[in-house]
């Protein structure tokens, strides 16, 4: 019997935002908790990392701004976002910002909150399910696994340039801690990490992890059309040419890639014997 009582929850009143996780694109994995707050939502500002399953859960009436991209590529810069969602919540709303994965995981939902609250906008906070956890659980790759990975780093693939105000500018991350991946026993997990993989390769072989590491590439994990390829860390770059590998895609690098094969894997989410 399904026995679920939100009421120790603050309710989403108008005026309010609410900053949702939707999962990295299965509808099935968004939370009940997301499902119950977009089903209130006015308005939806929302990125590319939405599938369009999940937009379509959306009530018909609701006004949906996209903040993805704009035509050349760049992105709505974060302060416009920003603005926005404070110009909406002031139109006595009820705001939705709805993000792939988990706000607060590469999301931005942090520095989202922080300005609501410098505009005395209250603003709720719904985890979802962050690419890393999902996307490998749906290609059966368990980020620890005893004797194999005892510990799991998720690390970006970009830093903002610290000139940037407005996040647009990304260069690569030539700062990351690249010492304490090196670790044989350890998972690690980069995030837009495709466009600077040779560099992401080259450093962590020269920390010490083995070219020959496990790795796989997960392209739109959990959705559909989801592609998964796996290799030797040395091999990830002839294979992101190979089969034309654009974001989003993850990239995760240690043994538990090989924990089970391929045979096991012909569906998504599904071991098969
Ligand atoms: N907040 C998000 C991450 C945003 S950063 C989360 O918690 O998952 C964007 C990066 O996330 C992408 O470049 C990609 O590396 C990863 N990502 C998000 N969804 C993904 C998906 N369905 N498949 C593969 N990678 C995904």
């Amino acid at each position: 019997m399904f026995n679920f009582n939100p009421s120790h929850k603050q309710q989403f009143k108008h005026g309010e935002v609410a900053l949702v996780g939707a999962g990295p694109g299965d509808p099935d994995l968004l939370t009940i908790q997301a499902f119950r707050i977009i089903k209130q939502a006015e308005v939806v500002i929302y990125d590319r990392l939405v599938s369009d399953e999940i937009m379509a859960l959306l009530p018909d009436n609701c006004e949906k701004i996209y903040v993805g991209k704009k035509q050349a590529d760049h992105r709505v810069p974060q302060d416009a976002i920003n603005q926005l969602l404070v110009d909406h919540a002031h139109l006595n709303k009820k705001v939705v910002r709805l993000k792939g994965g988990d706000p607060f995981v590469f999301g931005r939902g942090g520095e989202e909150a922080q300005f609501l609250l410098a505009h005395k906008i209250a603003c709720h906070i719904v985890p979802g399910m962050t690419a890393a956890s999902a996307c490998t659980s749906y290609v059966g790759i368990p980020l620890t696994h005893r004797n194999v990975s005892q510990s799991c780093t998720f690390i970006t693939g970009h830093v903002q340039k610290s000139s940037s105000l407005n996040g647009e500018n990304l260069e690569p991350n030539t700062d990351l801690p690249w010492h304490i991946l090196a670790d044989p026993k350890q998972t690690v997990v980069f995030y837009m990490g495709v466009k600077n993989l040779p560099m992401i390769i080259k450093e962590i072989i020269a920390t010490g992890r083995s070219a020959h590491t496990p790795a796989a590439l997960i392209h739109k994990g959990t959705q559909k059309d989801q592609q998964v390829y796996k290799g030797e860390l040395a091999e990830l770059n002839e294979l992101v040419t190979l089969h034309n590998i654009k974001p989003p895609t993850l990239i995760v690098i240690g043994d538990v890639v090989n924990v089970f094969n391929e045979n096991d894997l012909k569906n998504v989410g599904y071991l098969a014997v």
